[in-house]
């Protein structure tokens, strides 16, 4: 069941507040006189590396505003099956436990326990980030295994002539084709063969889209050789590979490539191969300074999450980047980030997992607990309602924010008073004889 009809079906009245769960007490007991937190913005952990509070809140929300964006973008009325993304962080793993929130007093984030994430490479701001996080380290294990195996690496981009009004899933078919027609068709293959004979590859495949010139859909892959080619071969190859290439976009119905632009080919040592490659995706951390770089880009270079960024400032989902943030979704439904070729991770000794295992993997520690960290579980046990209300009102990062306020203030044996405030009013707002009204909010001014 998907999670808009599970939330949609929670039963409207249930327990008010949970009550604190029993491991919390124990830990209560355990950790008595812990007092508030360090006041420091940043802490430096036990491995000497650098965790900033204030860059991990701010990645949370704007992360979890991004999924709410694509959500309601997303969202189909009256549909019985919606987009992963629209129930990302909102269904619970196992159906008869709670949603709870922890704590990690080290790094001074909660979190929430027990929900399940989409897995959505493309349209997850959240899930991307994990997935692209944990296929960076398949990627460094590859060049390790390559190093052992005395292979090189180089870079090949390939792009193709776009323009404004293009539609991107008939420019990605095409594209997709003559990519298909460089590897196979007889007069490239066997230039390949004779001239830069391939261990295999990996493709990865990228959009951005600007106001003048449409969706420009491209190629960065990564190719491991047992040959080591200096620059003047590798010259040599990419203008002959180049002619292949636009031979196979003409033909495919495509225009044909610049010769400045349609292909490129480098060399360079692994570490700067692999940081030039994983830079390309532009799904890495400066994904959360999304704001800034739209306005020094002028909007002529941008990345599917600055178009939903831009998106959130519109009045409707059918507006022009809301729009375009759709158009987008369809034509990559189904595709993988990064495709490997037959073998390759076989031979490199990468594990073979799903978008969906590698985004829910982490599920369980966020913020990223380090074995020293000191962490309360279940300091908050939510009942349907509760956490039905916590989504309703789309103040799942406030609430963990005000858990996160509470405890600073008030110590970890906090009774959190001002939560059983908040889960109260968002329940019943309207409830003439409650204690406290809508106005006793703290958080109203968002709702
Ligand atoms: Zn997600």
């Amino acid at each position: 069941m998907d999670a808009l009809n599970r939330l949609s079906q929670v039963p409207p009245h249930q327990t008010v507040v949970a009550p604190l769960h029993s491991i919390y007490a124990q830990k209560q007991q355990k950790n008595e006189g812990l007092g508030t937190i360090t006041k420091s913005c940043s802490i430096v952990d036990l491995k000497g590396k650098i965790y900033d509070k204030d860059k991990a809140r701010e990645y949370r929300k704007s992360t979890t505003q991004l999924k709410e964006r694509a959500g309601e973008i997303l969202y189909v009325p009256n549909q019985k099956k919606q987009h992963r993304v629209c129930a990302c962080g909102k269904c619970r793993i196992d159906g008869t436990a709670p949603v709870s929130v922890r704590y990690n007093a080290t790094k001074e984030m909660a979190s929430y326990s027990n929900l399940q994430w989409c897995g959505s490479v493309w349209l997850c701001p959240d899930c991307s980030y994990r997935i692209t996080q944990e296929r960076k380290k398949e990627l460094s294990d590859a060049m390790k295994a390559c190093r052992d195996k005395r292979l090189h690496v180089s870079m090949l981009t390939l792009t193709v002539p776009h323009y404004l009004g293009d539609d991107l899933r008939t420019l990605l078919k095409k594209m997709s084709k003559a990519k298909h027609a460089l590897w196979t068709n007889r007069n490239s293959s066997g230039y390949f063969a004779e001239n830069f004979p391939m261990v295999g590859h990996i493709t990865a495949t990228e959009v951005k889209y600007s106001d003048n010139n449409g969706w420009h859909p491209h190629y960065h892959i990564l190719i491991f050789t047992e040959i080591k080619y200096d620059q003047e071969d590798i010259d040599l190859i990419q203008d002959e590979l180049y002619d292949l290439w636009a031979e196979k976009c003409v033909k495919v119905g495509l225009g044909k490539p610049s010769k400045a632009h349609g292909l490129n080919l480098k060399v360079g040592s692994k570490d700067e191969i692999l940081a030039d490659y994983i830079s390309k995706w532009g799904l890495a951390e400066e994904m959360t300074q999304a704001h800034q770089k739209i306005g020094k880009k002028n909007r002529q270079s941008l990345t599917p999450w600055e178009i939903l960024d831009l998106s959130r400032m519109e009045a409707s989902t059918k507006d022009k980047y809301g729009h375009l943030f759709s158009v987008y979704a369809s034509a990559f439904k189904g595709r993988r980030q990064l495709f490997w070729s037959k073998g390759l991770k076989e031979l490199l000794k990468v594990a073979d997992k799903s978008d969906e295992q590698l985004a829910n993997e982490h599920s369980q520690d966020e913020p990223q607990d380090e074995p020293q960290d000191e962490v309360f579980e279940d300091m908050i046990s939510l009942s349907e309602q509760d956490w039905w209300a916590i989504c309703f009102h789309r103040l799942r990062v406030e609430f963990l924010e005000l858990v996160e306020t509470d405890i600073k203030a008030n110590g970890i044996n906090t009774d959190f008073k001002a939560i059983k405030e908040l889960l109260w009013n968002l329940k019943y707002p309207s409830d003439p004889l409650g204690s406290f009204g809508v106005e006793g909010c703290p958080l109203t001014h968002d709702l």
